[in-house]
């Protein structure tokens, strides 16, 4: 069977009306603005069960299956990144949860993540700790009925507006433990700015793009989590737990790639239709026709990976080879065909007027999230040497 059926044809169809009305029309100005995606644009996205895609109905989802979730993927992407982005926190916590969590929290935090009632933000990477998860260093101590966290996160994407934290954290003092002492867990706060000082605080990172949301430097002096909030009520399991769900993040951050692409190669199109240069519309050089077709080349190539990535995803198996796979490629692939968008604009394409420039700056952070390409790299060519 095909990984694409009419009924995902029809949920993109439906995805791309939602885009079009709602999201083309303000992305370029908001981005401009550096402002944050606009509260009703999150509350139609809940309405439509984006945020609960692929968890079941009993946990407040729509039961779809990972195709559908890189089709949504895509097409929110095609309209602004950020927008594409914003549900991907409540995958991430939502699947630790639906995969790994004890019956009470499923009870207790699924329903509300699935529906978006509540956003939940992702701080795992540290100051000096990024890629490298094993080293993380935060402490969770135990205090109590539950746990004091200090230490400092970097790059908490929507720390701000979230309603709940997942935080990578050390239950083991031995840091010789590596992986094997660290424990995920879900600290709930009131969404603002201002955090919940002195125990959490927050500074905004400037970024040079992805300004729909905003990614935060956090330092924990002794916030506290109930020890119900441990993900799995077992401590050392956080490991594992983020490793198996980075499959599912990064098909998204695949679709996330494909649809800004699709994005930037739609509007090259139109210009070189109706730019004329030499007295001809410029798509009427063939070095400017070749670098279309080029582009949608390597968009189609990106689209099918995400695609076979999700389907792989969807049969149940073990899918990091895939996943990187598809996140590796259309990353870059994303960084490519955005930057021919730009260069077939012209000087325009260097105005900030023009949204070639937004699509190439939102880009050059998908090869760096979620698992850098050298990572990505990485987990494909040890697989490779397994064989
Ligand atoms: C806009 C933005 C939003 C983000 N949002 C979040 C978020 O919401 N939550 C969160 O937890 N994090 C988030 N991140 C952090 C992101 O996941 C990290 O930046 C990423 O994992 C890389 O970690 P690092 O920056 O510490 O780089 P490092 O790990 O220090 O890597 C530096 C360089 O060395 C390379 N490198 C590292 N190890 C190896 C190796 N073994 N082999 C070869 N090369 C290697 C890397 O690929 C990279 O090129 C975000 C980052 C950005 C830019």
């Amino acid at each position: 069977m095909p990984a694409v059926t009419p009924e995902h044809e029809e949920i993109r169809r439906s995805v791309r009306e939602f885009v079009e009305h709602e999201v083309v029309p303000i992305a370029n100005d908001l981005d401009r603005q550096e402002a944050q995606i606009p509260e009703p644009i999150i509350q139609k996205m809940a309405e439509l069960g984006y945020f609960g895609i692929i968890f079941p109905p009993e946990e407040g989802g729509m039961g779809l299956d990972y195709v559908a979730m890189a089709i949504v993927t895509e097409e929110l992407s095609r309209g602004w990144l950020s927008v594409g982005s914003v549900m991907t926190r409540n995958l991430i916590t939502g699947s630790l949860i639906h995969n790994n969590g004890t019956p009470e929290q499923k009870k207790n935090f699924m329903p509300r993540i699935a529906r978006g009632e509540v956003m939940t933000a992702a701080a795992f990477t540290e100051p000096d700790t990024g890629s490298d998860t094993a080293s993380l260093k935060l402490r969770a101590v135990k205090h109590g009925d539950g746990y004091l966290l200090k230490g400092s996160k970097m790059w908490c994407t929507f720390a701000n507006r979230a309603n709940i934290l997942t935080v990578m954290t050390r239950t083991d003092p031995d840091v010789s433990k590596k992986h094997r002492g660290l424990s995920l867990m879900l600290l709930e706060k009131t969404p603002g700015d201002d955090f919940a000082p002195p125990h959490l605080t927050g500074s905004r990172i400037p970024t040079i793009g992805y300004h729909g949301m905003n990614s935060f430097a956090l330092s924990f002096d002794d916030a506290f989590v109930p020890a119900a909030n441990l993900i799995g009520g077992k401590e050392g399991q956080g490991f594992y737990q983020l490793m198996n769900t980075y499959e599912a993040a990064r098909i998204q951050t695949a679709a996330r790639g494909v649809g800004v692409a699709q994005a930037a190669y739609e509007c090259a199109v139109k210009y070189a239709k109706e730019r004329t240069q030499f007295g001809v519309p410029i798509g009427n050089h063939q070095v400017i026709r070749h670098k279309l077709a080029h582009m949608a080349v390597e968009i189609e190539a990106a689209r099918q990976l995400a695609y076979f990535a999700a389907s792989q995803k969807d049969t149940g198996k073990r899918c990091d080879y895939e996943a990187g796979l598809a996140k590796v490629f259309a990353a870059e692939m994303a960084e490519r065909v955005t930057r021919e968008a730009m260069q077939i604009h012209g000087g325009y394409g260097y105005s900030m007027e023009f949204n070639a420039q937004r699509f190439w700056r939102d880009a050059r952070v998908l090869s760096i999230f979620e698992g850098t390409s050298e990572i990505q790299l990485e987990v494909i060519g040890r697989r490779i040497m397994e064989q």
